[in-house]
């Protein structure tokens, strides 16, 4: 098969916090559900489509809502499912084709020019996808293709719910023109204030506008770019996700520690730091690995590799803690200590619609939602909360890590 003149695929879940707060309570389909924090301050971060019926859409003030829509039933966010779903979305998206690009939990790119040849062509294989995500998740999807990362994201738009739209390379123009500028990249309000003033209201109207016009406008860089859009050119291609190599905390420290209650602190510290942020990125860890600067500098590195993997801290704290009992009793004195957890593997899969392992992760998990809730202050271990040594307040949640992966947006 020729290379197709419309590789590009974006595939986005449907209204997918709430979604998945339907299938997890089916009481609720058919009534009008939002995700979000009922309070004065909170705002919906995702609407049913019910929901959105009634007048509510995402970023819409709580308050308003409820005074829109008596009837909503209002949920609190449950990030770890919408994780675990976020996973094997992903993992679905990945059996098609490795170029893959997240945008956030439940919207991704797709590049499937070297998937044609097992797949077919891409609307099919837009088609596959949605059909897959219909079986094994129960969620729908909504699909744009077309020839570049712009339009495959604003017909995807366009098709929801659950549907597709394939905008070939010829009708590109006739696609974009008619739409206000604010569907291009970079126009943000302000942008389209500022060309609405001239009367710039819709991409086809930009794109007639003189590029001396622009220039003054917007400045040479912006207005170049926006014209090229405008005209349906998007060079920008798929960057396909990789995952992170480990996730690691270290703390070096003002003098040596040496007291072993004091280093065994801050062990556990580390690990549930590094716990943390697994459980935060959605990944388990098999190998867990203990680092050491001497007072010499010398750097001491031990690893173990786990059974099971895990993102609980007491397990990492387990695993490291041993790890430091089997050094010899002489060196026990340190300059730096270092958690690092890697070998990482999606949580998703095996949690969805399953009980989680163990009464430790359910803790932790509930000092996650509380952290999320009131601030990294509100919970941490309370071995953590004995006074330390010269003082100084708990280390702070977020560790170091080699990697960072991507997309982390609404719903
Ligand atoms: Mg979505």
């Amino acid at each position: 098969m020729v290379t197709p003149s419309e590789p590009i695929l974006h595939v986005d879940l449907d209204s997918f916090y709430a979604s998945v707060e339907v299938l997890k309570d089916p009481s609720l389909a058919g009534k009008p559900v939002v995700v979000g924090n009922p309070g004065p301050r909170g705002v919906i971060m995702s609407a049913s489509y019910e929901a959105r019926a009634a007048g509510l859409h995402s970023a819409m003030p709580s308050l308003r809502a409820r005074r829109v829509c008596p009837a909503a039933v209002f949920l609190p966010p449950s990030f770890e499912d919408y994780r675990a779903y976020s996973n094997r979305f992903r993992e679905i998206l990945l059996s098609f084709t490795p170029r893959i690009e997240p945008l956030s939990l439940d919207e991704a790119f797709l590049d499937v020019r070297g998937a044609t040849m097992l797949f077919g062509a891409p609307a099919g294989i837009g088609e596959r996808i949605r059909t897959t995500i219909r079986s094994e998740l129960e969620l729908t999807a909504s699909v744009g293709v077309g020839p570049t990362k712009l339009i495959a994201k604003l017909a995807s738009t366009r098709a929801k719910p659950d549907g597709m739209l394939f905008v070939r390379a010829g009708e590109v123009l006739a696609f974009l023109h008619p739409l206000p500028v604010s569907a291009l990249w970079g126009v943000g309000d302000k942008t389209a204030g500022t060309l609405g003033r001239l009367g710039i209201r819709t991409v086809a109207e930009l794109a007639e506008t003189p590029s001396v016009i622009l220039d003054r406008l917007l400045g040479a860089g912006p207005a170049a770019s926006l014209l090229g859009l405008a005209w349906g050119r998007d060079d920008r291609s798929v960057v396909p996700f990789e995952a992170p190599k480990s996730v690691s905390a270290e703390e070096t420290y003002l003098r040596d520690l040496d007291e072993s209650d004091e280093i065994l602190r801050e062990v556990l510290a580390l690990s549930y730091r590094v716990a943390s942020r697994l459980r935060s990125d959605g990944y388990r860890a098999r190998t867990v690995t203990l680092k050491l600067r001497l007072p010499s500098f010398a750097t001491i590195t031990r690893s173990k590799t786990l059974a099971r993997p895990t993102d609980v801290a007491s397990e990492v704290y387990a695993v490291a803690g041993d790890l430091l009992r089997r050094l010899p009793q002489t060196r026990r004195r340190f300059r730096l200590i270092g958690v690092a957890a890697s070998n990482l593997v999606p949580a998703g899969a095996e949690q969805v619609g399953l009980v989680r392992a163990g009464r430790w992760g359910d803790a932790e998990r509930a000092v996650d939602r509380a952290v999320r809730r009131f601030g990294s202050g509100a919970a941490v271990p309370a071995a953590l909360l004995r006074p330390r040594r010269g003082g100084g307040a708990p280390p702070d949640p977020p560790g170091s890590r080699t990697r960072h992966p991507k997309g982390n947006g609404g719903a």
